[in-house]
């Protein structure tokens, strides 16, 4: 096993770095830094830049604009982002509805929508999840009664992340009563999210960001061909995805980002005569953190080193997904730790820590933000499941 970068490896990700030097605006990295909140606008132009350069898409096929970079090549320039303070790019028309147009889609359908993703033209979300259909989805509700050239939807979708930005959604609905087999009768559909009858309405997350939302399908009539894959066998497709989902979640490059800024942070701030990064058990709890991240770091490079031998990861990619989210979320623990009283968003910031004012200012919601982490794209305990049963052999 090599855990190590190649020449030509370390060589492609000095190129990207000084790439990002150069090319990433500086006023979307603050944002991404100071943890502000990124709009439509400050998402999409990130993914023009990335689109005009040719970055856009490097896991497509090159004659649909894809780089032809290798895994690694592919994980360096991901963690370089994401060191960099590069404003994440937005998955579900690049990394789900992309390639699942790709495996399953007809050619009519990759021609319509595949350069759009690429160029940022539209902006998609996901519509798996409803009320009492998260773990469980195949025990989703919403229907499609197909009626001469057209599906008519009713149900409602939830957790519905950035639907209101979206122009498109991509939905699993049941085209067929619900039978022994749950997973059966249901359908891929992609919905024009200006047709009439849908509704969206905010879910307000406790930090008192907006990212998700409710919609709600009321007779909405969506054309025979935004079928993706046969009807029925919607799942087949669900599954790919949320493979695809899973690859995402580790976030290592923000990670070690958001490392370093803690420690700036603790040196920063006075404890007993010296620092609190001094103070033996912050440092403590600190360590745990930087170890547990290189050892993901590891992991990471484990399935890569796979990867570039032509195997696949089975199930044990759920892994980084569990540690990943755990860490991210033990970064803001800690932060919170070090800013003490200073992380109220209300409190006024002083002149001492002027470095940090925004930073600290966004502390307490992103603490509140990143409970979310578990949870989303399969919760971690679903994840954990997932290992036991299929990496484990558990029953
Ligand atoms: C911020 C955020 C954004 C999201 N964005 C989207 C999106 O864009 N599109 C979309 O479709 N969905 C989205 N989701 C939904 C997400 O996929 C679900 O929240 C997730 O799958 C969990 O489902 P649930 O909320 O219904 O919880 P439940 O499934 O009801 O689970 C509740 C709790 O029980 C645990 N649990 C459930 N079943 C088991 C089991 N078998 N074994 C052990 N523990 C179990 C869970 O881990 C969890 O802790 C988002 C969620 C969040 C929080």
């Amino acid at each position: 096993m090599d855990f190590n970068y190649s020449p030509s490896e370390r060589a492609f990700r000095d190129e990207v770095t000084a790439w990002l030097a150069a090319h990433l605006p500086v006023d979307l990295r603050d944002k991404v830094v100071r943890y502000e909140e990124l709009g439509r606008e400050d998402l999409l132009r990130w993914h023009r830049i990335l689109a005009r350069k040719g970055w856009i898409a490097p896991a497509w096929p090159k004659e649909w604009g894809g780089t032809g970079w290798s895994v690694v090549e592919r994980y360096i320039f991901e963690e370089a982002c994401g060191y960099a303070g590069a404003p994440p790019l937005i998955p579900f028309g690049l990394a789900m509805c992309a390639p699942v147009l790709l495996k399953f889609g007809t050619d009519a359908q990759r021609q319509r929508f595949l350069p759009r993703i690429y160029r940022g033209d539209d902006f998609w979300c996901q519509g798996y999840s409803e009320p009492g259909s998260g773990s469980d989805l195949a025990s989703l509700r919403a229907t499609a009664v197909r009626s001469a050239d057209r599906y008519v939807i009713n149900g409602q979708k939830t957790w519905t992340t950035l639907a209101h930005h979206a122009d498109w959604i991509f939905c699993l609905v049941r085209t067929a009563p619900r039978d022994a087999r749950k997973q059966e009768g249901i359908s891929f559909l992609l919905i024009d999210m200006k047709t009439p009858g849908i509704t969206v309405r905010p879910l307000m997350l406790m930090d008192g960001g907006h990212e998700v939302n409710e919609v709600f399908f009321d007779d909405v009539e969506v054309p025979l061909e935004n079928l993706v894959h046969e009807e029925g066998k919607g799942w087949t497709v669900a599954k790919y995805l949320l493979g695809h989902e899973r690859m995402n979640t580790a976030r290592i490059g923000t990670s070690r980002r958001e490392l370093e800024a803690l420690k700036r942070f603790a040196r920063s701030q006075p404890k007993d005569g010296c620092s609190l990064y001094d103070d033996p058990r912050f440092r403590d709890r600190l360590s745990r953190v930087e170890i547990e991240l290189m050892a993901l770091s590891l992991t990471n490079l484990r399935f890569l080193d796979q990867l570039r031998g032509g195997r696949a990861p089975g199930a044990e990619i759920s892994l980084l997904k569990i540690k990943g989210t755990e860490i991210q979320q033990a970064l803001t623990e800690l932060m919170m730790q070090a800013a003490g009283p200073l992380a109220q968003p209300f409190r006024p910031l002083d002149e001492a820590h002027a470095e940090f004012d925004r930073f600290m200012a966004a502390l307490a919601p992103r603490y509140c933000n990143y409970r979310k982490t578990t949870i989303y794209a399969g919760s971690n305990e679903i994840q954990r499941n997932i290992v036991a049963k299929h990496a484990l052999g558990l029953p």
